[in-house]
C-alpha cells in the first residue's frame, strides 16, 4: 500500500506493461499521480519500452524474459533503485511484490495464467485484461477469488460494460448477457473469400488498436468466443444465456437483458482506456483524456447476427463450454499455436479454425483440479495443434 506524505495511494503492478493494454494503463495512471503509485512492471522482450517506463514511473521491481535482458537493465546506471528480475520466477516475484493493492493482468496468452493466479493467492485485487486466464482455468480462478476475498474487475471492454450494466440490479432478474462484436476487418466476407486473406489485412482492425494476437482473434471471431467463455465465469452465467451481436461501430460495448425485456447497455468511444480506468478506480470514475461520445456525429448504430459459418471459431468456443472440463484450455492453447502459425504465414486464415476443430474432436474432456492440471491440458492442446498443422493439406499461397 503506497503511503507517501501520509496520503493513501493505490499501489499498482502491471503484468505486460510493454503491450497495448499495459501502455494504455500507464497512460491512465499517469493522469492521476495523486491516486496511484506504480510498484512493479513486467515486460518480456521489449527492453527499450520497459526502460522508458522505469524512468517515468520508478517502480520498485520489474521483470523481463531472460537473464541477458535483466543484466542489460541492471547495468544501466539511470535505472538505479529498481530491482530487475527475469523469467517465470521473476514474473511471480513482481506479481506478488509487497506494496501492491491491485495487479493489472495484461500479459498475452496463457502465459498470463500463473502470475495472475499467484497475485490472487497473494490477496491482490485484479484488473483482468488477460481473458485466457479465465478461459483456461475459470472454475479454479473464481474459487480462489472467492476464497481470498479479492476483487476481480474486468478490463475487457465487453465485460466491463456488462459489469457496469449489472450494477444496481439483482442477478436473478438477468435473462441473458449480450456481447457486442465489431465483426473485425472481414465482416461480410464468405468462407471462400476468407481463404485467401493475408496477414496484414487481418492485422488491420477497423475500430480497435490492439496487440497482434487479439487482433487476429478479432478477425476470426475467436476473440468473441473467448469472451463468451470469460463471461461464463466472470458472471456465473451458462453459455446458452450469453449471446453475441455484431455491432461494427463498437460504441455499445455490451448489454444485459432483464426478465422485464429491458436492456441495459454501456456506451463509449472504442478505446480501452475507458474500461481500464474503471477497473483501476472502481467504484469511482476518473478522467481518461478520451473524447466524449458524440452520438449525433456517430449518427448510426447498427446490429446484425454473426456469420457462424464463415467464422466457425465462435461456435467452437460454445462447444468447448458444453464439453466442459479443460476443453476451453485446450482450445485456447490450440488457438495460440494456430494464430502464431498464421502470423508466420505457415497456415491460411481458415486453417486456424480447422486445426482447432480437429483438436477438440480428439479431446476427451476431464475436469482440472489444479493449475498444474490446466497447464498439462494447455500443453496437450499445443502438441495436438502442431500435429494437426502438419497434416493440413491446404498450402498457403500468398506470393
Ligand atoms: P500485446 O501483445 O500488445 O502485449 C503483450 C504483453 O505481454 C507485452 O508486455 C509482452 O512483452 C508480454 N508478453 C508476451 N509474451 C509473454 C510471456 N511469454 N511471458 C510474459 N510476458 C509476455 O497484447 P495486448 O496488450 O493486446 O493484450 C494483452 C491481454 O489483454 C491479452 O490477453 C488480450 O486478450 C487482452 N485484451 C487486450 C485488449 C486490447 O485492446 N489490446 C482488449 C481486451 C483484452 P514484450 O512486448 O515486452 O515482449
Ligand atoms: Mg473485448
Amino acid at each position: 500500500m503506497g503511503a507517501r506524505a501520509g496520503v493513501f495511494k493505490k499501489g499498482i503492478v502491471i503484468l505486460g506493461s510493454t503491450g497495448s493494454i499495459g501502455v494504455s494503463s500507464l497512460d491512465v495512471l499517469d493522469r492521476h499521480p495523486e491516486r496511484f503509485e506504480v510498484v512493479g512492471l513486467t515486460g518480456w522482450g521489449n527492453v527499450d519500452t520497459l526502460k522508458a517506463q522505469i524512468l517515468r514511473h520508478r517502480p520498485k521491481i520489474v521483470a523481463v524474459a531472460d537473464e541477458e535482458k535483466a543484466a542489460q537493465l541492471r547495468s544501466d546506471a539511470e535505472l538505479k533503485g529498481t530491482d530487475v528480475v527475469w523469467g517465470t520466477e521473476g514474473l511471480l516475484e513482481v506479481a506478488t511484490v509487497n506494496g501492491a493493492d491491485m495487479v493489472v493482468s495484461a500479459i498475452v496468452g496463457s502465459a498470463g495464467l500463473v502470475p495472475t493466479f499467484a497475485a490472487i493467492q497473494a490477496g491482490r485485487d485484479i484488473a483482468l485484461a488477460n481473458k485466457e486466464t479465465l478461459v483456461a482455468a475459470g472454475q479454479i480462478v473464481m474459487d480462489e477469488v472467492r476464497r481470498r476475498g479479492v476483487r476481480l474487475l474486468p478490463v475487457d471492454s465487453e465485460h466491463s460494460a456488462i459489469f457496469q450494466s449489472l450494477a444496481g440490479h439483482n442477478s436473478k432478474d438477468v435473462k441473458r448477457l449480450i456481447l457486442t462484436a465489431s465483426g473485425g476487418p472481414f465482416r461480410g466476407k464468405s468462407k471462400a473469400q476468407l481463404s485467401s486473406v493475408r496477414v496484414q489485412d487481418a492485422l488491420n482492425h477497423p475500430t480497435w488498436s490492439m496487440g497482434s494476437k487479439i487482433t487476429i482473434d478479432s478477425a476470426t471471431l475467436m476473440n468473441k468466443g473467448l469472451e463468451v467463455i470469460e463471461a461464463r465465469w466472470l458472471f456465473d452465467m451458462p453459455g446458452d444465456r450469453i449471446d453475441v451481436v455484431v455491432h461494427p461501430q463498437s460504441i455499445v460495448h455490451s448489454m444485459v437483458e432483464y426478465i422485464d425485456s429491458s436492456v441495459v447497455s454501456q456506451m463509449g468511444v472504442p478505446d480501452m482506456k475507458g474500461a481500464i480506468a474503471y477497473a483501476l478506480s472502481y467504484p469511482d470514475r476518473i478522467e481518461t483524456g478520451l473524447p466524449f461520445l458524440d452520438l449525433a456525429s456517430v449518427s448510426t448504430l447498427t446490429f446484425e447476427s454473426p456469420d457462424r459459418e464463415a467464422f466457425p471459431s465462435l461456435g467452437l468456443c460454445y462447444r468447448a463450454i458444453e464439453m466442459g472440463g479443460a476443453a476451453p484450455a485446450v482450445l485456447s492453447a490450440a488457438n495460440e499455436v494456430a494464430v502464431n502459425a498464421f502470423l508466420d504465414e505457415k497456415i491460411g486464415f481458415c486453417s486456424m479454425a480447422t486445426v482447432m476443430e480437429a483438436v477438440l474432436d480428439n479431446y476427451s474432456a476431464t475436469e482440472p483440479s489444479s493449475i498444474a492440471d490446466v497447464l498439462k491440458a494447455d500443453l496437450w492442446g499445443r502438441h495436438a495443434a502442431r500435429k494437426e498443422m502438419e497434416s493440413l493439406t491446404e498450402k498457403v499461397e500468398y506470393k
